[in-house]
């Protein structure tokens, strides 16, 4: 962080506020202190009888790759009414939304994925601007090896796992990147 978004004071200075216990950015001016927190990313599993609605990205990162409807929470907006509008600007697509699915936090980059179950309620559905295409699988045709995320693939593989034994849950859980190996077990390979 360069500058104050209060005041525009640059020469922040980056230390433990008086009562806190993690470095903040200071503005040695206005004192305000600015707080960073993690995004949220709200989204759905959509459902077709018993086909799911997968999205081509038509951007980076992971262009090219499958995902389920999914972004970035807006200041103002519910999680519900934020799934709603990325399934809508992804996948041209109205569903229902039902439970909270999973809640997968990301710590190393700052993000918590919330995914609801939900029913498409029609399959008059198109890419948005953000896809390359948008279309229903069944579990044998989900392109596993092409998903982009790691939070989407566990999604997928807990939904077909429930879906099995009759019953859904709510799965919270966390993806942290593995520890680089210490060099001398890299050496031995
Ligand atoms: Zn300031």
């Amino acid at each position: 962080m360069n500058f104050c978004s209060h005041c525009g004071a640059g020469d922040l200075d980056l230390r433990i506020p008086e009562g806190d216990t993690l470095p903040r950015f200071v503005c040695p001016r206005c004192a305000t202190i600015h707080y960073q927190n993690p995004k949220i990313v709200t989204g759905c599993l959509p459902v077709w009888e018993d086909r799911i609605l997968l999205c081509r990205r038509a951007i980076e990162p992971r262009y090219g790759l499958w995902t389920l409807p999914a972004g970035f929470l807006e200041n103002a907006e519910t999680l519900v009414d934020g799934a709603l509008r990325e399934t809508q600007e992804e996948a041209h697509a109205r569903v229902d939304i039902g439970e909270l699915y999973t809640v997968i936090s990301l710590p190393q980059i700052n993000q918590v994925y919330m995914m609801f179950r939900s029913r498409l309620t029609d399959v008059d559905f198109g890419p948005g601007t953000e896809s390359l295409e948008v279309r229903l699988f069944d579990e044998s045709e989900i392109p596993w090896e092409q998903l982009a995320f790691r939070t989407i693939a566990r999604t997928l593989r807990n939904f077909f796992l429930d879906r099995r034994l009759g019953r859904f849950s709510l799965h919270v859980s966390s993806i942290e990147r593995r520890a680089p190996l210490p060099p001398d077990l890299l050496a031995a390979g």
